[in-house]
């Protein structure tokens, strides 16, 4: 019998891990600059959560949700997305009697019934913020700043930002409207999909990619046709503070967005390299999120970001990423003295946070430098006959190809290969 991971869901081998190490690295400092906590969530939830908060008519909710029920017939379902298990999380632990006005970062897995393919998985990674209690448009502004400054500094360049406002929640009945009269004219020659939506939330059409049902929805109303005065505003504003930070954008009248929670600003970044699936990042305001979840009502704006998507484009676009750390010492051992002195001195370098290596698989001398120079060590030592009576041997840096005496104690190791790290 051969065993297959899952449809969509992919290891990610040894060989990855250095690009998502660094990646997670950077998410987490942009996220200490902008004063973002961490917060880790459960991937499970009652599924309530997300049928009700994401929308029962999106396609997270309708096709793509890993549903099942648990032993006590309890329906559960794999996190398809963060925020609305975010801001259940806010709600549970009482965050917001405590301080109302909370930043929040996640990274992690999330699970999606979809058509796998280039940047499209079942099993997928996001990170996100989210910023929860102000409905300040600078805070739109500092969320679609914290993911420039992201970009930049992995240096991704070439990319643009997808801007929208699709208004409050009375703005959007209005649109709403205003597509059902636009699209009754032409739902007929639609999908399938699009003609259910009509019936259900024509807002969803939006949502559709065939490219028939493509040329009605490029001529559709636009939403910004319909902000009421407040939140016409609020979009200027947001504008306003883009504009005085640099920050580019185009505004796109047809990004609405694919879950419901959505009410004015939203956002896309996109990236040319990425093919039909050009989205790196998204997110918006979700200003009646919170209060449908039973809390006060509380603004909020946060976007996710898919990690797979952005690694593609880094492996194509900065090839200085991703590099795996080097081994600083290998240590090559002849005969069973050597050896066992190999094992001693490793101990005790690695308890100093050196990383070291040595065979295992009882290979000639000749075998174990060829393996020290594969891999790249950055040190390597032979330990023999000799250096075992004398306590004496020679470090080599192989780098320089330079070779010095040494004694062989950890402590004497140590201080040349720290030293060179240091001042790499
Ligand atoms: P969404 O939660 O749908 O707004 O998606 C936010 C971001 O997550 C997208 O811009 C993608 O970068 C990423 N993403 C969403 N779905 C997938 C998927 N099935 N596979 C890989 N990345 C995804």
């Amino acid at each position: 019998m051969k065993y297959e991971s899952v449809r969509g869901m992919r290891d990610i081998l040894p060989g990855e891990i250095g690009y998502w190490k660094q990646v997670e690295e950077k998410v987490r400092g942009v996220a200490t600059c902008f004063c973002y906590r961490e917060i880790r969530l459960p991937l499970m939830e009652h599924t309530e959560l997300f049928s009700r908060g994401i929308g029962e008519e999106t396609d997270v909710v309708n096709k793509e949700m890993y549903t099942f029920l648990d032993k006590k017939n309890r329906s559960l379902t794999l996190r398809p997305e963060a925020t609305a298990s975010v801001a259940r999380a806010y709600l549970e632990h009482g965050l917001h009697v405590r301080e109302p006005f909370q930043k929040l970062f996640y990274i992690g897995p999330m699970f999606r019934y979809e058509k796998p393919q280039k940047g499209r998985s079942r099993q997928f990674h996001q990170y996100g913020v989210e910023a929860i209690g102000s409905l300040d448009p600078a805070l739109d502004a500092d969320v679609i700043s914290f993911a420039w400054t992201l970009m930049d500094m992995l240096g991704l360049s070439g990319l643009s930002l997808r801007l929208n406002s699709i208004g409050c929640a009375e703005d959007r009945q209005r649109y709403r409207k205003a597509l059902a009269g636009y699209f009754a004219a032409h739902i007929d020659e639609m999908c399938t999909d699009c003609r259910r939506r009509y019936d259900s939330n024509p807002l969803r059409i939006l949502d559709c990619k065939e490219s028939h049902c493509q040329l009605y929805i490029q001529q559709a109303p636009a939403s910004i046709d319909y902000l009421c005065a407040d939140c016409d505003r609020h979009f200027v504003e947001v504008r306003g503070y883009l504009d005085k930070l640099g920050l580019n954008y185009g505004i796109d009248a047809r990004l609405i967005r694919g879950l419901d929670y959505y009410t004015r600003t939203v956002f896309e970044l996109i990236s040319k390299d990425l093919g039909a699936q050009d989205a790196l990042l998204g997110g918006g305001r979700y200003d009646g999120l919170v209060q449908l979840l039973g809390g006060p009502a509380t603004p909020a704006v946060g976007f996710a970001g898919g990690m797979e998507r952005l690694i593609l484009v880094l492996q194509k676009k900065n090839r200085s990423f991703g590099r795996e750390e080097r081994l600083d010492l290998f240590l090559a051992a002849l005969g069973e003295e050597g050896r066992l002195l190999a094992v001693t001195l490793a101990q005790s370098l690695r308890s100093q946070g050196i990383s070291v290596d040595l065979d295992y698989r009882g290979r000639s001398l000749r075998k174990q430098l060829g393996y020290a120079d594969q891999i790249e060590a950055r040190y390597l030592i032979v330990l023999g006959e000799d250096e075992l009576g004398s306590k004496q041997g020679r470090i080599k840096n192989m780098d320089k190809r330079e070779e010095y005496e040494i004694s062989l104690t950890a402590d004497a190791i140590a201080h040349i290969v720290h030293g060179s790290k240091h001042g790499d």
